[in-house]
């Protein structure tokens, strides 16, 4: 029997190559490079593994044809052929290879007028990214003597609301792309050639850093070729496009005292993030300041929501990565001298999170005073959110809402601006440039993202480690927001 040779290029590495040849390089040559897979990034690919296996339903009754180990997709193309040839109609993880270049195809069914190609994606759109993927599949089904009738993208209908059971037609969009890949397949053949000559030479290609690191994908080797740049640069400057960073980037200009301001197109925020950190000076309008203090309404709620955000939607109401709380933190001061009282809640990973969350609130948050949060628009939108799906609560959700006020005004307006905020209004640079003794180091979860795959990780049943210690550490990081926002009305109280 004839051994098929192991291929040159998958799908995922052609889309590297497309991204930037370079990658492509490193990947094959230098993997000890490549920056490591954070936790975040980890959750997106369980995520797409736990969406691509129930898209799987839309065609029941598939031969899998996974290989083994990963390291024998070869194994893989000869069992997909061997399935075709017995007259199978649906595969799953069907393999084919021609020219070096292997694809893997989520889900192959033979249909009234010929074969199909159905890729599976957990996003809510096509990409460009995701028609050049459906083109490489392409290229190696049609090649391998399939006559492909149609190919198309399987995503999430964002639109979706769970109502009962799981509706995975409702779930799932089904989009052709076979014209694009028509127009597309076009330059295969010489991008191909191109990649495995990249592949072949004796160095990776010389490529400076540019937009290409970014777009489509964060490149992986990011720590590797952006080491020269400082931790705090131009590419730091807030709201800056990215075209206008790479313009000084090319002209030779890297740290912020090399920008010359008056040749310089910057808006006022950018001025004053650039010349506080060159002459080391803070900004504070006093005045506004004060307005906003004198104008907060005591007892006072200092308030944070966590929430998560699944693909598959799992309760009733809720629609694919819908934002849904699942635990708060609430601080309360009676006066600005007074003592801070605490209260908090968790939800159980077993049940709906919303309505014990909802009822517990309304109870801590009382009926009057302001209610503070960091970023109006994500709790607002939350309990809006609440409102429509649970209407029962409506007033007095409503009568929360009509109390929130936001202590992030001071910073994003810029009436207090210190070098440590480097640019940036979010509570996690406000807080050390305010209350520097304060922080998120010496907690066990320290972000909101990891709080969040967390819970997600409890509810799903993955989660794998200590619960009631980890639940000890959501718990501790939500208070700690709540508690920062403490400190620095505080601060600003302080300057009145
Ligand atoms: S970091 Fe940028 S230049 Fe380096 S390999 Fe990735 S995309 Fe290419």
């Amino acid at each position: 029997m004839k051994i098929m040779q192991k291929h040159v290029l998958s799908k995922s590495t052609f889309i590297r190559g497309v991204q930037c040849e370079k990658s492509l390089y490193l990947n094959k040559h230098a993997r000890n490079l490549r920056d490591e897979i954070s936790p975040e990034q980890m959750a997106v690919f369980s995520q797409g593994t736990n969406v691509g296996e129930l898209a799987q339903g839309l065609f029941p009754g598939g031969v899998d044809c996974t290989p083994e180990s990963f390291y024998n997709f070869q194994e893989s193309v000869e069992r997909t052929l061997a399935e075709i040839a017995k007259g199978t109609k649906v595969i799953y993880e069907a393999a084919f290879q021609f020219n070096g270049v292997l694809a893997a195809l989520d889900i192959l069914v033979l249909e009234d007028d010929g074969w199909h190609a159905y890729e599976v994606k957990s996003s809510t759109k096509v990409s460009e990214t995701y028609e050049m993927d459906a083109t490489i599949q392409y290229y190696a089904i049609t090649n391998s003597g399939i006559d492909l009738k149609d190919i198309s993208i399987v995503h999430i209908n964002n639109q979706y609301t769970k109502n009962g059971p799981l509706d995975i037609h409702e779930l799932f969009t089904i989009e052709s792309v076979y014209d694009r890949v028509q127009e597309l397949i076009v330059g295969i053949p010489n991008q191909v050639a191109r990649f495995k000559k990249v592949l072949l030479a004796d160095k990776a290609p010389s490529m400076d850093i540019s937009e290409r690191c970014n777009k489509p994908y964060s490149c992986d080797f990011a720590g590797h070729c952006w080491k020269h740049i400082p931790e705090y640069s131009i590419f730091n400057i807030a709201r800056l496009r990215q075209p206008k960073k790479f313009d000084l980037y090319n002209q030779g200009v890297v740290t912020l005292d090399q920008i010359d301001i008056a040749q310089t197109d910057l808006n006022p925020n950018q001025v004053l993030q650039v010349e506080s950190e060159v002459n080391g000076t803070s900004h504070i309008d006093f005045e506004e300041i004060r307005n906003f203090t004198n104008g907060l309404n005591y007892p006072l709620c200092f308030l944070d929501f966590e929430t998560i955000g699944p693909a598959i939607p799992i309760y009733n109401g809720s629609r694919p990565y819908q934002q849904l709380v699942f635990q708060y933190s609430l601080h309360i001061q009676e006066t600005s001298a007074s003592d801070i009282e605490h209260r908090e809640y968790l939800a159980s990973p077993t049940e709906d999170p919303r309505i014990g969350f909802i009822e517990q609130l309304i109870k801590d948050c009382g009926s009057i005073g302001d209610i503070l949060v960091y970023n109006i628009g994500f709790e607002k939108g939350k309990l809006i959110d609440l409102i429509d799906i649970f209407p029962q609560y409506s007033k007095q959700l409503r009568g929360i809402v009509n109390r929130l006020k936001d202590l992030m005004i001071p910073f994003q307006q810029k009436w207090y601006y210190t070098p440590e905020m480097k640019g940036s209004y979010s509570i996690k640079h406000v807080l050390p440039a305010l209350v520097p003794k304060l922080s998120y180091n010496d907690l066990e979860i320290n972000e909101g993202g990891n709080a969040s795959n967390t819970f997600l990780s409890m509810v799903n049943g993955t989660f794998r480690g200590n619960e009631p210690q980890t639940r000890q550490s959501l718990l501790e990081y939500c208070k700690r927001d709540t508690y920062a926002m403490v400190k620095i009305l505080g601060k600003l109280n302080e300057l009145g």
